[in-house]
């Protein structure tokens, strides 16, 4: 082997080269049934995470996490699962 040859260590991943910008959550919410997440400081991948949330908020029961849908109840939108809402899907 010759000394050129880069020795593992050198590869190794350390961690402030990976880290993702600091987000800053500046308001989070629930509006007509879903959530709103609002910051600063994020790359695009984080953009994209605090999206997928915001739509996967209208897929899941606000209350327990199962596959849920919106509904209006009265004048108020929520995101509920059979369990919870009282309807069948
Ligand atoms: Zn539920």
């Amino acid at each position: 082997m010759t000394s050129s040859m880069p020795s593992a260590r050198r590869y190794r991943m350390r961690p402030q080269t990976v880290l993702a910008p600091q987000v800053v959550a500046t308001q989070v919410k629930e509006k007509f049934g879903t959530l709103r997440f609002y910051a600063s400081g994020h790359n695009s991948a984080q953009d994209g995470m605090i999206e997928l949330a915001e739509m996967l908020s209208a897929r899941l029961c606000e209350l327990c996490g199962n596959r849920g849908r919106l509904y209006r109840d009265e004048w108020i939108i929520r995101t509920r699962c059979p369990n919870t809402s009282g309807f069948p899907f």
